[in-house]
């Protein structure tokens, strides 16, 4: 597959081009602005007496395992997404085989758990989900769903377009159309990830203003809380200098509400679904928490060099 062209029809040439210097300002030649990041993420998440569940690329935990180690031992939950950053939709079966059949063994030679999987781009086909079964994957979280809680027409055209392409690019269910809750097939739980997550705020929509971000998920929240639902925020590290303001805001905001929301790492959500459907308990959340909230981001790079990599390893 072409990345670079991929890259381009996702996001748009101008867009595309806006994220070059960005890219420079958030990652840097080592690892030190990132773990910065990743650090004050955690804690955050952490204040609130949870751990965010973080997937990362088979290949940047190769190049980064002593990070990686040092997140697992503060609690950190982590899961795979992909040997490489590719587009897993592209893949055969035998591909996805020989893909996971390598990630599973850097995680293993780096003493990184997992449980779970999501694929890169949130990009599948059915044979991912045939070939996640012959490994010990207990779920995975790439379903997307989109909630109406912006008003595109507020925004420039170029945004409109950003914003779009993304649609396109994930093609989410409607969460107005659609219950957004795990679904288990054969004790294989799918745990769906919302959207708008912090790329399509920040990068596609240009909202700086961490009160409107919050202003945003906060919509989602009383949602799923009110329909007795999931949220799964996908935030990802190197924009908690813009958003982690507005974490923090959602964290405090959901602890308050009454009833209680459930808040839980992705193997959590899949290992209570999976014992609620085995044991036909009918409260569907447990603590008597009437939604439940996960917190999850996607581990693509690390350094300037993973993100150039991601071109070259496909
Ligand atoms: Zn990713």
């Amino acid at each position: 597959m072409n990345i670079p062209k991929f890259f381009y029809n996702s996001r748009g040439g101008v867009n595309l081009m806006k994220r070059v210097p960005t890219l420079f300002y958030r990652f840097g030649f080592t690892s030190k602005k990132i773990e910065k990041a990743l650090h004050t993420y955690v804690e955050i998440v952490q204040r609130f007496g949870c751990s965010p569940t973080f997937p990362i690329t088979a290949t940047t935990l190769k190049r980064h395992p002593k990070l990686i180690q040092n997140l697992q031992k503060r609690g950190v939950e982590f899961a795979i997404h992909g040997y490489v950053h590719t587009d897993y939709s592209q893949l055969s079966e035998r591909e996805h085989r020989e893909h996971l059949q390598k990630a599973v063994r850097i995680f293993n030679q780096c003493g990184i758990l997992f449980q779970g999987f999501r694929a890169p781009y949130l990009r599948w086909n059915g044979e991912t989900q045939k070939a996640i079964r012959q490994f010990p994957f207990l779920w995975t979280s790439h379903q997307v769903m989109v909630w109406d809680v912006i008003e595109l027409k507020e925004f420039p055209p170029s945004c409109q377009k950003a914003y779009e392409k993304v649609l396109k690019l994930y093609n989410p269910q409607s969460a107005s159309r659609h219950p957004v809750l795990p679904t288990s097939i054969n004790g294989f739980i799918e745990i769906p990830v919302s959207i708008p997550d912090d790329e399509v705020l920040i990068d596609r929509l240009g909202i700086r203003d961490q009160d409107k971000i919050f202003e945003v998920w906060k919509k989602i929240l009383d949602a799923t809380h009110q329909r007795g639902e999931l949220f799964v925020l996908q935030l990802h590290h190197e924009r908690i200098p813009y958003c982690g303001k507005a974490l923090e805001m959602l964290l405090h905001y959901g602890r308050e509400m009454d009833p209680p929301i459930w808040l839980a790492t992705l193997s959590e959500i899949a290992l209570w679904w999976k014992k609620r459907e085995k044991s036909l308990i009918s409260d569907r959340w447990p603590e008597k928490a009437k939604s439940a909230f996960s917190v999850s981001g996607d581990i693509d790079s690390i350094t300037l060099f993973d993100f150039f990599m991601r071109i070259f390893e496909v």
